[in-house]
């Protein structure tokens, strides 16, 4: 036994990409949490007509539950109690104490517009409080209440919630307590989800490894892999019944085997959380050019951090390299602005000029223009200097565009800092 469920996400605004869904996934999150598989997730504007072609697949997919986001506002483009009464197959029912609430609800903002007539307010609000037969209300946050429409003959239950996250999300909690949710999401299952980090290998290796692991390791089938590229780093996320407990064991012990190097998170903790923690007690200052200044922007985000960010110089020119951070004008010559010396140059400028105990340089083409042959768009070059005598130089090619270059020289340095300081 199992449950599974579907999101439809509805409005015009979300459709478009002028608003950007953040109802979907902070649902699919919950779902997960509860051991509910999330089957689809889908999208339609505001017609009556898209929404009720969502349930009705949806339905025929055989999920248990739907959840939708969005159109209870009180204007004539808010249809979905509506649309989801007419697929249930209820009639809709005023709510007298709905009613009254909500009307109390507008009289008190309408306090506040003394020239609107409060009375065709109501009126229009009124179209709030109309709800599926036998439905539970969720009373509202805003002005919108939600409903949990029970299933009945092959149609699923339906939670439908308005569209403004900080509505949605106080109602969700209210909506799951419903006798009608309970018994939809009956058949869950509590998984376990585990999150593993990776530095430093690419994808294909890890595919190599898993196909190995499909191999060796009995029961592997029991496992649900999702592996995902972000930023330079792999993330492989593995969802299981806890009874399939061991078959993660061995995937991780084949993993540490292979890659021993490349994990760096086996409790999915991100590598800013870690540097946070290593700097802790330290004083540490940046020399940027082709990130400019997107690495001290990222370690002065670090939350929970005591780390001291003495400094940070972003230079570009050659004249400023030397004036901010006491490059030699002969090494930019000899070497060009992005090379190695130069970058070491960097960092023992920035350690000086800040009396930091661990200084970090990047110099690099990050496109689009700027590139030659020998150092191509994506040549980045880094330098980790700590006081205690440790210096780390290192240069790379990065693929991706202007975005991509910048972002993952951030990772890189940031991971130079994790490997020296750890
Ligand atoms: P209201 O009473 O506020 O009209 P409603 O349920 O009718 O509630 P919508 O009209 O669908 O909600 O959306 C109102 C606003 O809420 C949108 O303009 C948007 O700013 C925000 N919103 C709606 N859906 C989403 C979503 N999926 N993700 C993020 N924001 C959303
Ligand atoms: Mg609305």
């Amino acid at each position: 036994m199992s449950a599974r469920a579907g999101i439809v996400v509805t409005g015009t605004e979300v459709l478009t990409g002028r608003v950007q869904d953040l109802n979907g996934p902070w649902l699919a999150d919950r779902l997960l949490e509860l051991g509910v598989e999330l089957a689809h997730i889908t999208m339609c504007g505001d017609r009556p007509g898209d929404i009720e072609a969502q349930l009705r697949f949806l339905a025929a997919e055989g999920v248990d539950l739907i959840i939708t986001s969005g159109g209870l506002g009180p204007t004539a483009d808010d249809m979905t109690v509506e649309t989801v009464a007419r697929f249930s197959g209820r009639k809709l029912v005023l709510d007298n104490r709905l009613e009254e609430m909500i009307g109390n609800i507008v009289t008190r903002l309408m306090a506040r517009f003394p020239d609107v007539d409060p009375e065709a307010v109501r009126a229009a609000n009124r179209k709030q409080a109309l709800i599926p037969e036998g439905a539970d209300v969720i009373d509202p946050v805003g002005t919108a209440p939600g409903v949990v429409v029970p299933g009945r003959d092959g149609t699923p239950t339906v939670i439908v919630l308005p569209g403004p996250p900080r509505e949605l999300q106080p109602m969700w909690p209210i909506a799951l307590q419903t006798a009608a949710v309970q018994e939809a999401i009956a058949g869950r299952t509590v998984y376990r989800q585990e999150m593993v980090r990776m530095f430093g290998v690419p994808e294909s290796a890890l595919a190599d490894t898993l196909r190995d692991a499909e191999r060796d390791i009995t029961g592997f089938d029991r496992l649900e892999i999702t592996t995902c590229l972000r930023r330079g780093e792999l993330e492989i996320v593995t969802r299981y019944e806890p009874e399939a407990a061991q078959v993660y064991t061995g995937l991780m012990t084949l993993l540490r085997e292979r890659h021993a190097g490349a994990v760096f998170s086996e409790d999915g903790s991100r590598v800013d959380e870690q540097v946070a923690r290593l700097l802790t007690g330290r004083r540490i200052a940046t020399a940027e050019s082709c990130t400019g200044g997107l690495l001290a922007a990222r370690l002065t985000d670090l939350a929970g951090s005591s780390a001291y960010v003495a400094g940070a110089v972003v230079a570009y020119a050659n004249d400023a390299k030397s004036e901010l951070l006491g490059v030699d004008p002969a090494l930019i010559e000899t070497y060009g602005a992005v090379s190695e010396p130069v970058a070491e140059a960097m960092a023992a400028g920035a350690l000086n000029r800040f009396g930091a105990d661990t200084a970090i340089a990047i110099t690099g083409i990050a496109g689009p223009g700027g590139g030659t042959a020998e150092k191509p768009v994506g040549t980045v070059c880094f330098s980790l200097i700590l006081a205690e005598g440790t210096t780390v130089t290192r240069s790379m090619r990065m693929p991706g565009d202007r975005a991509d270059v910048r972002e993952r020289s951030t990772t890189v340095a940031m991971h130079l800092l994790r490997r020296a300081l750890s």
